[in-house]
């Protein structure tokens, strides 16, 4: 498996689990009562609180925020705070974001505070929610092999919006996964290990923000994963135990949870994040960008790869280009 392959694996990755969750309700119960198991794309319901009027395979602010930061990282040359500012913005504004629903707490504020001028290493002094950690996966693409420099630039992108030591700690944890994730030989194993150093090295890097420590809630879902007990019984102590709202200690612990439930597999690990609920799209996203990562394109289901290729907002980002950008990036001497 090349580097190309595994870089086309997260970033289809990370779209199949945001666009697989999209439909899920925000309680287990409610996602059970509709859908069983999810087991393909599905259209969102016509009472969802947030994706009402979506249609099957259709990704949501995850994977446009993601696919936006990785164009204008390619444009610049690299992760920088300009390009963050520039790709969070422009997303922001083209999916008409003071009127939307998609838009965070944490990025709201961020954005809205950036447009009145405020300087960028004030307005994301309050972010402490997932947005962080849902977008980074292509800084994680751009180190490959190198969890410490995915660290130092997932906190570069955590800056306008979430300059937080709780968010960064988050991000570091995904981005450092992603990093080790490229690896030919990488281990379930190596991945967890990479989030965890990445999370104790991100929570370093920005002022202190109460919050548990991402480590540990990582540590703790993973245990849950590996218990032996039936899958869906899992879930639901990840779902009261390790939590999924828009908290980025829930949300990331509970990515490496269903990551290490479906051993990594693409579309396991997002049939496993959808029927957790709560967040699920987010949660889906950040699980399935590092299961791409880890197994590559050629892990997905070609019918996945069709379907998601067959959307109009997801044409919109040209992700096979985006995937070259990357690599060329990643790999420049
Ligand atoms: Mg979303």
């Amino acid at each position: 498996m090349t580097l190309k392959d595994k870089i086309l694996g997260g970033l289809y990755g990370q779209a199949l689990g945001d666009a697989w969750g999209m439909p899920a309700y925000f309680h287990p119960d409610q996602t059970w009562k509709a859908f069983g198991w999810i087991t393909e794309f599905l259209p969102a319901p016509a009472d969802h609180e947030v994706h009402t009027g979506l249609p099957a395979a259709r990704i949501t602010d995850d994977s446009e925020q993601a696919f936006s930061l990785a164009r204008e990282y390619i444009a610049a040359g690299g992760v920088t705070l300009p390009a963050t500012i520039k790709g969070i913005v422009e997303w922001y504004d083209r999916t008409g974001g003071d009127s939307s629903k998609y838009v965070g707490p944490s990025t709201r504020r961020g954005v809205q505070a950036l447009k009145r001028g405020d300087d960028p290493y004030v307005t994301g002094r309050l972010g402490d929610t997932n947005g962080a950690a849902m977008r980074v996966s292509p800084v994680g693409l751009l180190y490959p092999n190198d969890p410490m420099g995915a660290v130092d630039a997932a906190a570069i992108s955590c800056v306008p919006t979430h300059n937080t030591s709780v968010a960064i700690s988050g991000a570091g944890a995904v981005a450092a996964a992603i990093a080790v994730a490229t690896r030919e030989d990488a281990t379930l194993d190596a991945i967890i290990a990479a989030g965890m150093l990445g999370a104790e090295l991100g929570r370093q890097k920005a002022h202190y923000w109460l919050g548990p420590s991402v480590t540990r809630r990582i540590e703790m879902a993973v245990a849950i994963a590996r218990k032996g007990n039936e899958p869906l019984a899992r879930l639901r102590e990840m779902f009261d135990v390790v939590g999924t709202s828009l908290s980025i200690v829930e949300t990331v612990g509970a990515a490496f949870g269903v990551l290490v439930m479906a051993e990594g597999d693409p579309k396991q690990t997002a049939i496993y994040a959808a029927n957790l609920s709560g967040d699920a799209d987010t949660v889906g996203a950040i699980a399935c960008a590092i299961a791409g990562t880890y197994r590559g394109i050629g892990a997905f289901d070609p019918s996945i790869i069709e379907q998601l290729n067959a959307d109009p907002i997801f044409q919109q980002y040209n992700v096979p280009a985006l995937a070259d950008g990357l690599f060329a990036l990643a790999t420049r001497p």
